[in-house]
Order: structure tokens, then C-alpha cells, then sequence
């Protein structure tokens, strides 16, 4: 069992590493990657815990990039954490999310959210903020009453706590990674409010641009998407992978290294590791 895309709470996964880490081996995992939002800074305690637990840990990381003027997620997987390269790049974004979480704030304020900025730090377990956190206070204040609702009515678009997205390009991303030796995946393709005509130019056009692969099978993917996703992944030269997207949230219905099958060996990402 192999699982590749998964959060602990250095970005907005609710687990230590060590405790991800024991998860993933409780529930069978082999092979795990630890792959929190732009930080690479949770791996170092989940390789001891890796090493305790006898698991393979693969170094990843999930980097947002703008594509086409909107967000998607490339993980970097069997990266060189140390490399200069991607943590200069990792830094520009941890950078970002410091502005944008006072822009947040504000935009909330002025929508009658006190303390906006305050309270969602009070949440978070390393200084990384991620709109979950922001999330998670606007359910605990009472504002909204779930997670989806949050995201609809407060942190996307124009909405009072959205802010414009301004990640690096896709390319640049894909670039950081390889310096870092790694391998570039698109994550959970499916997710994205996307037609799949625009899902395959997509693929096409970041196939081109060196990304490896794409995440074939997710936490909650149909055998019809599995078996769309590994045509159009063949189709344009990408290699598949698997990842959960695991964070640990209570009503997350996602467990680690519970995924189906990728329906084709041959093609797997893992191939040389
Ligand atoms: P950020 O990278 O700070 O913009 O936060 C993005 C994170 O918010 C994603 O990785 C998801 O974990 C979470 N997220 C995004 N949209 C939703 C949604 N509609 N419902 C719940 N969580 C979401
Ligand atoms: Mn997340
Ligand atoms: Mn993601
Ligand atoms: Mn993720």
C-alpha cells in the first residue's frame, strides 16, 4: 500500500508528523509521503518517526502555482529538502500566506469578524496559515456551520475573505522541484472547477512543461474517473500516482492507505524507488 499525498499540522492537517507517520504504518502503508502546503518543515520529525516505525517516508511537499490564472496543487515528491532552490521558492509563498492572512483578516473584519487574524494564529500549530485555519474559526465563532459553507460564503472570489491568489507560475514550480531532485504530480486533477476538455489541456500543457505525473487514484475517486484519469495521463506521457490527501479533520472521510489499486503497474510513478 502506497499512499503519497498526505498533511500534518505544519500546514492545515490536524496530526504531528510522528503521529501521520504511526497512522500510515498502523494502517498499512509501506510507502508514505509526507506533503504539507509549501513547507517542507514537518519531514524532519516524521523521518525519525519513519525510522522507528521501519516505513519508507518519502521527502514531498505540496506546492500551490497558478495555472492559466487559477490556483492547482503540484506535489514534489522524493525531493532533497535542503535544497536552496525550493526553499527559496518555498519561502516566497510562506511570505505570501503571512499577507494574505492579514488581507483575510481584514476583509473579514470588515464583514464583522473580530479578531479574525488573532484567532485563526490561535488555531494553527507552526506560523504556516492556510485558509483552513481561517475556516475553522469561522465555524468554532459560530459564523458558519460547516467547512463547505466557510469556503462558498467567506474565503474564495470576492467574497470578504478572499484574496487573489498570486503563487508562482506552474513552470516555476515544476523548476523548484526538479532542482530539488525531485519528481512534479499534479494533484487531485478533479478537483479543480474545471470541463474536461479544459482538465486535458491542462495535462497537456504541464506535461510539456516537465511534470512527471498526476495523482490517478484519490481518496474518494470512482473506478470511471481512475480509468478516465490513467487514459488521459497516458495520453500525453504522465506517470500515475496515488495519494489520499489525508489532514486528519474529524468530518474528513478520508483514511490513510485506503486507496484503490492504479489500474496499470506498468505506468506507476514509484517505478525506480
Ligand atoms: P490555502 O492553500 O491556504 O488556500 O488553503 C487551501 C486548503 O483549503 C486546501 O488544501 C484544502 O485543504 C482546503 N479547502 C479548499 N477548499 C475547501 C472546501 N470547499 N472545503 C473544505 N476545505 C477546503
Ligand atoms: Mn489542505
Ligand atoms: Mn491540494
Ligand atoms: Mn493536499
Amino acid at each position: 500500500m502506497i499512499d503519497l499525498h498526505n498533511h500534518s499540522y505544519y500546514s492545515d492537517g490536524v496530526l504531528s508528523p510522528s503521529a501521520v507517520v504511526r497512522l500510515a504504518k498502523e494502517s498499512g502503508c509501506e510507502v508514505f509521503a509526507l506533503t504539507d502546503h509549501d513547507t517542507t518543515d514537518g519531514l524532519a520529525e516524521a523521518q525519525q518517526e519513519a525510522d522507528n516505525q521501519q516505513i519508507q517516508l518519502i521527502h514531498g511537499v505540496e506546492v500551490s502555482a497558478m495555472w492559466s490564472n487559477m490556483t492547482v496543487h503540484i506535489v514534489g515528491l522524493n525531493i532533497d529538502k535542503d535544497n536552496p532552490t525550493l526553499q527559496a521558492g518555498l519561502k516566497q509563498h510562506q511570505d505570501f500566506r503571512k499577507l494574505r492572512a492579514e488581507k483575510m483578516a481584514r476583509g473579514l473584519g470588515g464583514a464583522g469578524v473580530i479578531g479574525a487574524l488573532e484567532k485563526a494564529k490561535a488555531l494553527a500549530k507552526t506560523d504556516m496559515l492556510t485558509r483552513t485555519h481561517f475556516a475553522q474559526m469561522l465555524v468554532q465563532e459560530g459564523v458558519c456551520k460547516d467547512m463547505k459553507s466557510v469556503f462558498r460564503r467567506f474565503l474564495t472570489g470576492k467574497k470578504p475573505g478572499g484574496v487573489g491568489g498570486k503563487w508562482a507560475e506552474f513552470d516555476e514550480v515544476i523548476a523548484w522541484i526538479k532542482a530539488a531532485g525531485g519528481v512534479a504530480v499534479l494533484a487531485h486533477p478533479l478537483r479543480y472547477r474545471m470541463t474536461n476538455t479544459k482538465v486535458q489541456r491542462m495535462l497537456s500543457h504541464l506535461s510539456n512543461a516537465g511534470l512527471d505525473g498526476v495523482e490517478v487514484v484519490t481518496a474518494h475517486s470512482t473506478d470511471e474517473e481512475i480509468t478516465l484519469m490513467s487514459k488521459w495521463a497516458d495520453e500525453v506521457g504522465l506517470l500515475h500516482s496515488c495519494g489520499s490527501d489525508y489532514h486528519g479533520w474529524h468530518n474528513q472521510r478520508v483514511k490513510i492507505g485506503a486507496l484503490k489499486d492504479l489500474p496499470n503497474a506498468d505506468r506507476v510513478l514509484w517505478g525506480e524507488w
